[in-house]
């Protein structure tokens, strides 16, 4: 529980315990459920070899780490990326646990990862890659035990061949491994903009407690979720000012037009280059002078270092771990409304519970009926948290972790594995 003194950016790691520590020490919990929150029940760390197309062999890391089992089977994504380590898959694991609870769905939390980058590889190696992941974890997943899910570089080709090779192995077909596969095979309707629609309710519950003077966005990353966001955004009438992904980023004043960059995205693999649009840097585009800024990239994009640059009057995460905790902070004292991951993506993992629940009764609801699910169980989520803030003085990222820490400790009285301050033996 101690962190190391250190100069060096926290790790992602360590920045999910501090800022876990405060709202734990807000509740007063004793060593012994600091204890049992805070290490993983299960790490995993496979080698995967994978015949490569020149016939060579190469052998990528993986990792699964399943946190915490108490509220039900664990369920998280799984990264494919070339800088991912098992303490980002640690951190994003316990991350999982926390989001679950919020969200209010019968889970523990996971995630998974195999450090690889997936511009380099061809279809075929991306899927013996998919394929060989599932056979080094296959013992310790499954609809009863732990539900993975896409994240950062993969997608619902990638769960659909993940989800064949699991059956395969296990000689018979079994759809509710995995979520977020296409609708053709067992995928829910409303998956793929799940992430982005959840965060679209929040911001919407969010706006009637902050108004702002302008609603000028900007998104950073364009991928499943930023990408999906923009569009939803452009559809409600909202001004998308600034895009960008990892080759850079675009900025123009009155407003882009999402349905158009889709279709050049779509064609350049990039939104960089668009017409009429100002080329910016990813480091601009988090300070540009805006309403609402959406970081929907990867972890620790906003630090201290960057921090008292940003103008927005509300930042939504919807990318995990974006801002460490001391940027937290800093935002706070600026008195810019900062919604945390855990709440404000929680409508993919969300959706994946509808998908699963679909899996399990093998009857499947139609689009409308998984979005007004989905925005009862988000607008519920936010004034859960908000309410929390309220209650207890804190803020938003503070507040989330009070309302599911309290959560996770009833669930552990409530199992009898461990009573605060009562010994039975
Ligand atoms: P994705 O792979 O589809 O897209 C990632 C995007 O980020 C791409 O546009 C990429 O170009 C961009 N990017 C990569 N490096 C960047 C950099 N250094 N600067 C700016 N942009 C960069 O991934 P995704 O599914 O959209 O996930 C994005 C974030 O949302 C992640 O943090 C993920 O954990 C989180 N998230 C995703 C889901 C989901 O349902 N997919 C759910 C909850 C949270």
């Amino acid at each position: 529980m101690i962190l190391p003194a250190h100069d060096m950016e926290p790790t992602s790691w360590e920045n999910a315990l501090r800022q876990f520590n405060e709202a734990a020490k807000i509740l007063g919990l004793d060593s012994n459920l600091l204890e049992i929150l805070t290490n993983p029940k299960l790490i995993i760390q496979v080698s995967i070899p994978v015949r490569m197309d020149d016939c060579s062999v190469k052998v990528f890391q993986g990792f699964r780490v399943q946190f915490n089992d108490f509220p039900g089977p664990t369920k998280g994504g799984i990264r494919f990326h070339p800088e991912v380590t098992l303490d980002e898959v640690k951190a994003l694991a316990f991350w999982m646990t926390w989001k679950n609870i919020i969200a209010d769905i019968p889970y523990g939390g996971a995630k998974g990862a195999v450090v690889c980058d997936t511009k380099t590889l061809s279809e075929t190696e991306l899927e013996r890659l998919s394929r060989g992941y599932v056979q080094a974890i296959r013992k310790f997943i499954g609809p009863r035990d732990d539900i993975p899910a896409p994240d950062v570089y993969t997608n619902e080709t990638i769960m659909a061949w993940m989800m064949d090779e699991y059956s395969k192995l296990v000689g018979h077909n079994v759809y509710g491994v995995f979520t977020g596969k296409p609708v053709e095979l067992g995928g829910s309707e409303g998956r793929i903009e799940a992430t982005a629609r959840g965060g679209f309710f929040v911001l919407r519950e969010a706006l009637k407690k902050k108004r702002l003077k302008g609603q000028r966005i900007a998104i950073q990353g364009f991928g499943n979720v930023g990408s999906e966001m923009a569009r939803i955004l452009f559809e409600n009438s909202f001004k998308v000012i600034a895009v960008s992904d990892s080759k850079g980023g675009i900025y123009k004043e009155d407003g882009i037009d999402i349905n158009n960059l889709l279709a050049f995205k779509k064609e350049t693999n990039s939104v960089t280059g668009f017409k009429r649009c100002k080329a910016i840097t990813n480091e601009e585009l988090l300070e540009i002078n805006c309403d609402i800024l959406i970081p929907a990239a990867l972890q620790n994009q906003i630090t201290d270092a960057n921090a008292k640059n940003i103008k927005a009057g509300i930042v939504l995460e919807l990318a995990n771990g974006p801002l460490t905790a001391e940027a937290r902070r800093i935002l706070y004292d600026k008195g810019i409304l900062v919604v945390p991951d855990m709440l404000a993506n929680s409508g993919g993992v969300t959706v994946s519970y509808f998908e699963w629940v679909q899996n399990n009764i093998g009857y499947f609801w139609d689009r409308a009926t998984v979005e007004t699910e989905l925005e009862k169980k988000m607008v519920k989520a936010f004034n859960n948290i908000y309410e929390t803030s309220k209650d207890f003085n804190v803020n938003l990222g503070t507040a989330a972790y009070i309302f599911a820490v309290q959560k996770m400790v009833r669930i552990i009285e409530l199992r009898g594995f461990y009573k605060h301050g009562v010994c039975k033996y």
